[in-house]
């Protein structure tokens, strides 16, 4: 049978080893606080379990009182981790095992008891992993990482609950000596070992897709730049139900002397305006983003051509309607657009810009502010209907 000392340090020395993994994860990126939290959680449940491990050999105050509130203030840390990663604040509530644990250990006529104690820090611990799933049920991301942390704390949950009813039914005499001491020490451990493993990942998922996001965003307008488009271009073209696929070139009129007039800064706050403005007037799954410069382009799944061209159209009458307001006054901004619609089956997104870049050059020789359609062949000049 597994001596119960032996099991807590052993215990400790493998979160200490994650510890030393997660710091060295979290010194490559300084700026990712989750794993910096989750390398003080595992530093203060290693602390804390080494500590329960020397029962008896140091003081109980130490061994007791401080080694089961160092776990629990590492299930709170735990929680500030996951809050990070999810991009939300920081919450009192992670706080509520720890504070469970310190309440019930101020009653010193419960404090004694072995059976008290053990049913205390389960209950919290039962909390503090029913908080983990409750927020990872409740953030708005979702991923493999985040889907299966959840189903281990809503297991833990119930581990803990079990864990409970054992305690309660068969009461321990005696920490060191008690029979079910090592089950439960096991199943504590399991709980919290795959939280770390499945936590590793969930750490490594989210700087992957901060990676991946930063090389597919245009840094002044938050839009897609030209790599972002072309990726999402393929699963945009395969969207089930919709026969033709358009792409929308804009380019801003007289751009040059809007920077020229108003400065660079003002020139900028113009792109940002246009990208704000477009993207109202865009659905869900449609892409948008920055080719470069003032261009921008949409490409959008569309049962019908007259469906590109009413988007266009109402990009086009929201600029105008619009207006952008800086420091310099109200900066009057206009677009030419160039429209583009071909069958959804064996488009390309090079063919497409091309075809949708050459109206939007007819729509500048035409006076501008306008919008031209290149739709299966046909040009159809819309510059007077629209302008
Ligand atoms: P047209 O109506 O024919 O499109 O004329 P235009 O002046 O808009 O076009 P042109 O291509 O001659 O000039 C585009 C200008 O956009 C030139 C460049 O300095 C400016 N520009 C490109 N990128 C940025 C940017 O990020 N910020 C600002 N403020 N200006 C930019
Ligand atoms: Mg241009
Ligand atoms: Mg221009």
């Amino acid at each position: 049978m597994l001596d119960l000392v032996t099991g807590f340090v052993l215990f400790s020395a493998a979160v200490a080893t994650v510890t030393v993994v997660l710091l060295y994860v979290w010194l490559r990126n300084r700026r990712h606080y989750g794993s910096l939290f989750w390398t003080a959680a595992f530093a203060s449940i290693a602390a804390g379990s080494l500590l329960i491990g020397a029962r008896g050999q140091i003081a109980d105050l130490l061994s007791i009182h401080l080694g089961n509130a160092l776990m629990l203030l590492g299930f709170a840390l735990l929680l500030a981790g996951i809050a990070s990663v999810n991009r939300e604040p920081l919450r009192l509530v992670f706080l509520l095992p720890l504070g469970i644990w310190l309440v019930g250990m101020a009653a010193p006529q419960f404090a004694g008891s072995v059976a008290f104690r053990m049913v205390l820090y389960h209950e919290a611990a039962l909390v503090a992993y029913a908080l983990m799933a409750w927020s990872l049920w409740r953030s708005r991301r979702r991923s493999p990482a985040r889907l299966m942390l959840f189903h281990l704390s809503a297991a833990s949950t119930v581990t803990s609950a079990v864990i409970i009813t054992a305690v309660v039914l068969w009461p321990p005499e005696d920490f060191l000596t008690y029979g079910l001491g090592p089950y439960v020490l096991i199943a504590g451990t399991m709980a919290l070992m795959g939280t770390v493993l499945v936590g590793g990942r969930l750490l490594n998922e989210d700087a992957d897709v901060t990676l991946t996001v930063l090389a597919e965003t245009d840094d002044l307008t938050g839009v897609l730049n030209r790599r972002g488009v072309a990726r999402r271009f393929a699963a945009l073209r395969n969207k089930a139900g919709q026969p033709l696929v358009g792409a929308l070139m804009f380019d801003l009129d007289h751009f040059k002397r809007i920077n020229d007039a108003h400065g660079h800064a003002v020139g900028d706050q113009a792109l940002v305006h246009f990208a704000a403005v477009a993207r109202a007037h865009l659905r869900d799954g449609d892409i948008f983003g920055r080719l470069g410069g003032e261009e921008f382009c949409a490409i959008l799944a569309v049962s019908s051509a007259g469906e590109a061209v009413a988007v266009a159209e109402r990009i086009q009458a929201a600029l105008k309607a619009v207006p952008l307001v800086t420091a310099a006054g109200h900066v009057g901004v206009t677009v030419s657009t160039g429209v583009c619609v071909e069958p959804a089956e064996g488009a390309t997104l090079e063919a497409l810009l091309t075809a949708a870049d050459a109206a939007m050059y007819r729509a500048k020789s035409r006076g501008r502010d306008c919008i031209v359609a290149d739709v299966a062949r046909a040009t159809h000049d819309l510059c007077r209907a629209a302008g």
